[in-house]
């Protein structure tokens, strides 16, 4: 039998042998004693099972456990080699493709920047091609394909795998974007479609193995984008769009925000915000680095990290400024939302230090009573892959639900 066949089959009969499989995956390495006390079921059945997933090549002996007097127990592990998933993230600025092993080793990646040329049929026709290449490449076939899971911008609907309407793609003809069917017609696998910051949010989560079971995801680049993780698992919101957590208001009457409101968080974190700021501070003053030299239409954002770092006092100034209202918005973001951890994703948190100490100094300033000290903040581990490592992660965790 197939790995997929075997994960797909949702049976009664199956029921407890899947049972024992997410066990040898979520503890693994696992001794025969550890399984039998997690699983509770019949000695003489435990064993039986694990000689069934054994002979299917499903797990794998892993060594040996520590002795209690006797011979010491041997351990099993699932087979990580049995099968592959794509993740994808799906963004304004980038759309990112990593194939991962069933431990979520990433075995290759690709990724294109979007421009206006990348119009949901270009985009597609990418995704398509890439993983024909990965499976030439790694010598795989659809049937060893377990998923492919998208994390995306919103709003989406999530059942139908369908992209709505989000905001801000350069190239046009992002509107109702049947992803599941897109994909699908080439590769008939489970595909699922999820907020890309959620997707991050999972990811980070499952990587870090924090001891935490909530956790606030954000995400700044052309807008803010959140996800939380509430109990262990993704918190989904009715319409879907993590965008929304990026227009709460933060000062009444405050600057023009894309989405026609003002005052908007997003409209003071965004990268768009941090590159106009620079550029109207920096012809006023006489000493940046921005001011001269620099073809002020095309500065981008990496050119204002650097020139940060550098010392130059118009962009610190400015990134600060936003660090600062993004600490705010942080904070009722967690007065609200009531995360153990908080994590902070953006190019900037990790190129310039001082930008995600204002951040968390700020947001620690203004969350409420004894959230205040509980309430922990780190920068993401998995930087600029979270979206699609979770996007992944979330296949593989429907099939042993
Ligand atoms: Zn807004």
């Amino acid at each position: 039998m197939i790995l997929k066949e075997f994960l797909e089959d949702v049976s009664p009969k199956n029921s407890l042998l899947k049972t024992m499989y997410r066990t040898i995956y979520e503890h693994g390495p696992i001794s025969r004693a550890d399984i039998l006390e997690k699983v509770k079921a019949k000695q003489t059945t435990v064993a039986r099972f694990i000689e069934e997933l054994l002979e299917n090549g499903f797990i794998q002996e892993r060594g040996l456990g520590k002795s209690s007097g006797g011979r010491p127990p041997v351990l099993y592990h699932i087979d990580t080699t049995k099968g592959y998933i794509i993740g994808v993230d799906l963004s304004r600025s980038h759309t990112k493709i990593l194939l991962f092993d069933l431990a979520f080793n990433q075995i290759d990646a690709s990724s294109v920047i979007m421009t206006f040329a990348h119009t949901p049929e270009q985009v597609f026709s990418y995704i398509i091609e890439v993983i024909a290449r990965f499976m030439t490449k790694h010598g795989f076939t659809v049937d060893e394909l377990l998923g492919i899971g998208v994390g995306s911008v919103g709003p989406l609907n999530r059942e139908k795998g369908i992209i709505l309407q989000p905001e801000a793609f350069l190239a046009p003809g992002w509107k109702n974007i049947d992803v599941a069917a897109l994909l699908c017609k080439v590769y008939p696998v489970r595909i699922m479609l999820e907020n890309g910051a959620n997707t991050a949010a999972l990811g980070e989560y499952t990587y870090a193995k924090v001891p935490y079971k909530n956790v606030l995801y954000c995400i700044s680049g052309a807008g803010l984008r959140c996800g939380m993780i509430a109990n262990g698992q993704i918190m989904h919101m009715r319409s879907g769009d993590a965008n929304a957590y990026g227009h709460t208001v933060i000062q009444v009457d405050g600057l023009r925000c894309s989405c026609g409101n003002q005052g908007c968080l997003a409209a003071y974190v965004s990268f768009g915000y941090i590159i106009e700021e620079v550029k109207r501070k920096a012809g006023f003053s006489a000493s940046s680095l921005l001011q001269d030299g620099q073809n002020k239409d095309s500065l981008s954002i990496y050119q204002i990290i650097r020139a940060a770092n550098e010392g130059d006092h118009v962009a610190n100034e400015v990134l600060m400024k936003s660090a600062y209202y993004y600490g705010v918005g942080i904070a009722n973001l967690v007065n609200s939302l009531h995360p153990e951890l908080v994590i902070v994703n953006s190019a900037i948190v990790y190129e310039v230090p001082s930008y995600y100490a204002k951040i968390v100094e700020t947001a620690s300033q203004y969350i409420y009573g004894t959230e205040r000290e509980d309430t922990k903040f780190s920068p993401g581990l998995l930087q600029s892959n979270a979206a699609a490592t979770g996007a992944a992660i979330m296949i593989f965790q429907s099939f042993l639900q």
